[in-house]
């Protein structure tokens, strides 16, 4: 499948690493919005929120648990943003599910 998710996941496309096990891959954004800015990635194609289900949700809730720590040893204890841009209307340009892990600066609400 010609994702470039995939192929980062896969090693075939390099990647600056954050975190990595058999089921998820944490990696730093190429365009960074924040002083910390990684993305957070299940290794299996799944395209966007709307494809999340009963069957593969364990891996949201895996990433979330990375992200957790990521963040903490980035040291970014007065918080962060967790963002899933989904589908047009969500500004979503990679369809492969990701979430950005955005921190080191305060952030604005609403977004965009
Ligand atoms: P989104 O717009 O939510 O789909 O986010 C896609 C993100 O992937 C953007 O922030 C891009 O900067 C980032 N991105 C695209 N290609 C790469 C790559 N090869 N390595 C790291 N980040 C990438
Ligand atoms: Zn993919």
């Amino acid at each position: 499948m010609d994702c470039v998710f995939c192929k980062i996941a896969s090693g075939e496309i390099p990647s600056r690493k954050a975190y990595e096990d058999s089921k998820v891959l944490a990696f730093y954004d190429l365009d960074p919005q924040a002083p910390v800015h990684i993305l957070l990635i299940p290794k299996e194609h799944i395209s966007s929120c709307k494809e999340v289900t009963e069957e593969n949700s364990y891996l949201v809730a895996h990433i979330f648990q990375v992200a957790a720590k990521l963040a903490a040893e980035l040291g970014l204890e007065n918080g962060f943003r967790i963002v899933a841009n989904t589908g047009e209307d969500g500004g979503q340009t990679v369809p492969h599910l990701h979430f950005h892990l955005l921190g080191g600066r305060s952030m604005k609400w609403p977004p965009g």
